[in-house]
C-alpha cells in the first residue's frame, strides 16, 4: 500500500499510547498496509479497571474488523438497558436492546475493558503492529514531510504521522492546546464480583439497569458471559465542592448512597475501595490536527462517562482515519506518496462535530441524572411517558452517522459498511 517505503526502521504511522484507543487505531491503519510502531509508556500493556458498554456505533466497527465474535464470546449482550429511580426503585425507562439491535444492525454489548482491550492487542500482534513498552513521550515536533516524538530518555522518533493517543492527561493536547481538564466533582467507584455474590440482591442478571438519583447514580451489569456481575457507584463529592484536596473517600460514597432504594444500597458494600476515579473531561476544542501530530480519542474529546461513548468515539477514529487513508491512496498515481493531509482534513470533518456533541450531551445527561427535588420528579415523569421504541435519542449516536460528516463535499463522501443496516423498529 505505501508505494514509497520510509527508510528502514522507520515506521509509517507512531501511535503514542496503547490503550483502546491507539491500539484500535494501530490495528485500523495496519490493515491499511502501514507499519504502525505503538509507544506506550507503561511497562505492560493492559486496562486497568471493570465493564465497558459497547453500543451499536462500536460493534459494527468491530464487525468490519472481525472481532466482533470475539467479542460475543468474551462479553455478554444483555436484553434491556432499564433506567430506574435510584430512591424508590421505580421503572423510569426501557431500551429493548434486542429491537435496538434489529434496528442498527448490530448488537449493543458490555465487555471487560480488559477483554476489549485484549482482543484489539491481540489483533494488533496479528498484524504485526510493533509494540514498545516503557516509552514516556514528552514532546512533539513537526518535521518536513513528517513529525518527531521526544522521549523521556532523550530519545527520538520520526514518522510521517504521529497519533496522540495519550488519554485525558495528554502530553500532545497540552503542548498543542494547553487548555485544562474540568472537574465535575463527581467520583465513580467500580466493581467486578463472581455473580454468585450478588444474585440474592435483586439483580437483573440480563440488563443493564442504571439507577438515578439525587447527584449520584448506579450501574449494573453482567459481564464475561454471565460470570461476572459489574457495578459502577457514581456521586457528586462535597468535599470536592469545598475546594478540598482529599475528595472522593470511601466516607463520602457511602454518605452519599444513603437512602438509596434496596438494591443499590446492599450493592454499595460491594465496590472497590483502595481505587477511585474521579471525572473529569474538556471543553470541546475544534482543531485535532497540528500539521502531521494527530489527537484521537480521550487526547481529542475526551467525555463524561455518561453517554458510555467515550471508548467508542476513541475507535471511530480510529476507523475513520484509516478510511481517508485507503481513499487517499486509492485516488493517489502509482509511484507517488500518499499526502497524508488530505486524510487528516477529512478525519478532523468527520470527527470534530460529532464528538463536541456527544461531550456537551454527556454533561446535560449527567445534570438530568443527578437531579433532585420537585426538578426530580418532573424528570422521572416526562421518563415514564417515553415510548420504548422512540430512538430519536440514540439515532445520531448508534447509527453510521459518527461516521460520515453533516454536510460533505465531494471528498468526504459517506463510506458504506458492509452490513449497517438501518431498519425501523419492529411493531
Ligand atoms: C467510570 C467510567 C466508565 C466508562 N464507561 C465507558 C463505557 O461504558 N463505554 C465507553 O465507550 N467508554 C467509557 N468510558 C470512557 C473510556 O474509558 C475512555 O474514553 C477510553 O478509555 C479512552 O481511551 P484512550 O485510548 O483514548 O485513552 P486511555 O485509555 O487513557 O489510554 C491512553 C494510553 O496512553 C498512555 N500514555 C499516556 N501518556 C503517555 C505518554 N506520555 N507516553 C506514552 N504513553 C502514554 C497511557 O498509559 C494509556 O495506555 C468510561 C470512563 C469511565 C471513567
Amino acid at each position: 500500500m505505501n508505494p514509497e517505503p520510509t527508510p528502514a526502521g522507520q515506521p509509517d504511522v507512531l501511535v503514542v499510547g496503547g490503550g483502546i484507543g491507539g491500539l484500535s487505531t494501530a490495528y485500523a491503519l495496519s490493515r491499511q498496509g502501514l507499519r504502525v510502531r505503538v509507544l506506550e509508556q507503561a511497562p505492560e500493556y493492559g486496562e486497568v479497571g471493570a465493564g465497558l458498554q459497547i453500543a451499536p456505533n462500536c460493534t459494527r466497527i468491530l464487525a468490519d474488523y472481525g472481532l466482533l465474535d470475539e467479542a460475543k464470546s468474551l462479553g455478554v449482550v444483555p436484553a434491556n438497558m432499564v433506567m430506574r429511580d435510584a430512591v424508590d426503585s421505580e421503572v423510569l425507562t426501557r431500551l429493548d436492546l434486542r429491537d435496538l439491535e434489529r434496528r442498527y444492525g448490530f448488537p449493543y454489548m458490555v465487555i471487560h475493558r480488559s477483554d476489549l482491550h485484549g482482543i484489539f492487542l491481540r489483533a494488533c500482534e496479528r498484524a504485526g503492529v510493533e509494540l514498545l513498552n516503557d516509552q514516556v513521550v514528552v514532546g512533539y515536533e513537526n518535521t518536513e514531510g513528517g513529525a518527531r516524538v521526544l522521549l523521556k530518555d532523550g530519545r527520538t522518533e520520526t514518522a510521517p504521522l504521529v497519533v496522540a493517543a495519550d488519554g485525558l492527561h495528554s502530553v500532545a493536547r497540552q503542548q498543542l492546546i494547553g487548555d485544562d481538564v474540568v472537574s465535575s466533582s463527581y467520583v465513580a467507584y467500580r466493581a467486578a464480583v463472581p455473580i454468585e455474590e450478588v444474585k440474592d440482591n435483586g439483580i437483573a442478571e440480563h440488563d443493564v439497569t442504571v439507577y438515578v438519583g439525587p447527584h449520584r447514580h448506579f450501574v449494573q451489569y453482567a459481564l464475561r458471559g454471565g460470570e461476572m456481575f459489574n457495578q459502577v457507584a457514581v456521586f457528586e463529592s462535597p468535599k470536592a465542592l469545598a475546594g478540598e484536596a482529599d475528595w472522593g473517600t470511601p466516607d463520602e460514597l457511602d454518605a452519599a448512597f444513603e437512602g438509596s432504594c434496596e438494591t443499590v444500597g446492599v450493592g454499595i458494600p460491594l465496590m472497590w475501595r483502595d481505587r477511585w476515579w474521579r471525572m473529569f473531561d474538556r471543553d470541546p476544542i475544534e482543531t485535532w490536527v497540528h500539521g502531521r501530530i494527530a489527537l484521537l480519542g480521550d487526547a481529542a474529546h475526551p467525555p463524561l462517562q455518561y453517554m458510555a461513548q467515550g471508548a467508542i468515539m476513541a475507535i471511530e477514529d480510529g476507523w475513520v482515519l484509516a478510511q481517508h487513508y485507503a481513499r487517499l491512496v486509492e485516488a493517489t498515481p502509482a509511484g507517488t506518496e500518499p499526502d497524508w493531509d488530505g486524510a487528516l482534513a477529512a478525519y478532523e470533518a468527520v470527527r470534530v462535530e460529532h464528538c463536541r456533541r456527544v461531550q456537551t450531551t454527556a454533561r446535560a445527561w449527567g445534570e438530568l441524572w443527578h437531579l433532585d427535588g420537585e426538578a426530580r420528579l418532573r424528570r422521572n415523569a416526562i421518563l415514564r411517558a417515553r415510548d420504548t421504541h422512540d430512538y430519536a435519542f440514540t439515532d445520531w449516536v448508534y447509527g453510521p452517522t459518527a461516521l460520515t460528516p453533516d454536510e460533505e463535499p465531494a471528498m468526504f463522501t459517506p463510506i458504506p459498511l458492509s452490513s449497517a443496516a438501518v431498519e425501523q423498529p419492529a411493531a
